[in-house]
């Protein structure tokens, strides 16, 4: 199949020519005749499918060939994103995509000053990327209406309800003109997720590219079971040994990052870290430093690193595990994109077996472990598997006391351990929900 056959018209062929695409992926295959006959589609597809082309394509097609210029204030086509990263860089491949078509792009989102971003959007722009919080002011400031809309692209609509985003997708909704097209991509689709897409689409094309919330098979994965409290020291040492030179390093929370960066920065290794705390211009500057491997390790938290595109990148490192399991999927599609291999190694300490758990049922695999010798970790790690269910082995029976001894002294470590769990934590089986409910996250 060629992107010809599919009925794109020239300028696209030429632009992809550019830059080397020669057989459209499953979903532009599936996706870019539907968009085209003007169908509203619900796409499962992950990061690194070439869903962006799979929906950018046409739809710069249909600009080109349909509809009126675009007015003063307005724009065509809106294609909302979760994060400001994705905003731009959804927004550099459309414009990359669109470089022989007389049509305009822009991208808008927040933490950057609103005012340029108004009078971009005084003469119109043909396709706008946009996060949803900026989309809404620039709206309630009149900078931008919407009554020309023609086409709407809700990508990674999953993230977007994760980042406490659907009271502002409801706001939009009602901004919208009722005649539309309408387009939803989602990495994996939750009942919340599918909901959304009965109140947003109009008898929608379902695509589905990859079995239902299956990781990318190209990243091989697996993880290093370790005490808590040397996660460092083992990620220095796996990367010492490994010569690891280009790595993607996922934490927890905001302070996880800056902690693992100054410790890394510490032992004069070339590293950086992006959270949603960090102005956006330093965001991105460590970001462009990362993808020109200026910096050799990109420390960052879910909402700064989601969707991010990163040519050829070997390693994702789970430093922690994702609270919520389906980030995982979406971490580790960091790497192994666009038919490329890559691996994925996860540290995970008894505390978070759980999450392990969880991810496993998502994923449909138990995945390996492998020890790394010096670092077993005093608290085990309880045993899992792709059920769900969290093996817990049977208590040891207790040794008769010896007289005279038994007391703290002879626990040595184990009492002074500065592990949050206990050497066999009591630990439910988990739920059958894969996702952990730790209430609305907070919102970037
Ligand atoms: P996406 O899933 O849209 O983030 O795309 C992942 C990566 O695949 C990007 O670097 C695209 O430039 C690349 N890509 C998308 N479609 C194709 C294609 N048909 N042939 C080669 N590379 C592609």
């Amino acid at each position: 199949m060629t992107f010809a056959s599919l009925g794109l018209i020239e300028p696209l062929l030429r632009a992809l020519e550019t830059l080397g695409y020669q057989t459209p992926t499953p979903v532009q295959a599936q996706a870019i005749p539907a968009v085209l006959a003007g169908r509203d589609l619900m796409a499962a597809a992950q990061t690194g499918t070439g869903k962006t082309a799979g929906f950018a394509l046409p739809l710069l097609q249909l600009l080109t060939m349909e509809g009126p210029k675009v007015a003063a204030n307005s724009a065509r086509a809106l294609i909302l994103c979760p994060t400001r990263e994705l905003a731009e860089q959804v927004h550099a491949s459309v414009a990359e995509y669109a470089q022989h078509l007389p049509l305009t792009t822009y991208a808008v989102y927040g933490g950057v000053s609103i005012n340029p971003q108004m009078m971009k959007l005084r003469k119109g722009v043909d396709i706008l990327v946009a996060t949803p919080g900026r989309l809404i002011d620039l709206f309630r400031q009149n900078a931008l209406k919407l009554n020309q809309l023609q086409t709407l692209v809700l990508d990674e609509a999953d993230r977007m309800l994760d980042l406490g985003f659907s009271e502002e997708l409801a706001n939009i909704y009602r901004m919208l003109p009722k005649k539309r097209q309408t387009l939803l991509f989602s990495a994996t689709f939750s009942d919340d997720i599918r909901l959304l897409a009965g109140q947003m689409l109009n008898d929608p094309l379902s695509i589905e590219v990859s079995p239902r919330n299956v990781a990318a098979n190209t990243v091989k994965q697996w993880v290093v079971p370790v005490d808590k409290k040397r996660k460092a020291e083992l990620f220095v040492h796996l990367m010492r040994k490994g010569r690891w030179k280009q790595v993607l390093v996922f934490a927890k929370t905001r302070n996880g990052v800056d902690a693992l960066v100054d410790k890394l920065q510490g032992l004069g290794i070339n590293a950086d870290g992006i959270h949603g705390d960090k102005p956006q211009a330093t965001r991105q500057r460590a970001l462009d430093r990362f993808k020109a491997s200026d910096v050799q390790i990109l420390v960052a938290t879910d909402v700064a690193a989601r969707g991010l595109d990163i040519e050829d990148l070997p390693l994702v490192v789970n430093f922690d595990l994702p609270i919520v399991a389906e980030d995982y999927i979406h971490r580790i599609g960091r790497t192994g994109r666009a038919g490329n291999t890559g691996e994925a190694i996860s540290l995970v300490c008894a505390d978070e077996v759980n999450m392990l758990s969880a991810i496993e049922m998502l994923t449909r695999q138990t995945l390996t472990r492998k020890m790394e010798p010096d670092f077993e970790p005093e608290h085990r790690v309880p045993d899992t598997d792709a059920s769900g269910q969290v093996v817990k082995k049977p208590k040891k029976p207790k040794k008769p006391k010896l007289s005279g001894g038994g007391g703290k002294r002879n626990l040595g470590k184990w009492v002074d351990s500065g592990d949050v769990a206990p050497a066999e934590p009591s630990i439910k089986p988990v739920r059958k929900v894969p996702v952990f409910n730790t209430g609305p996250r907070k919102k970037k």
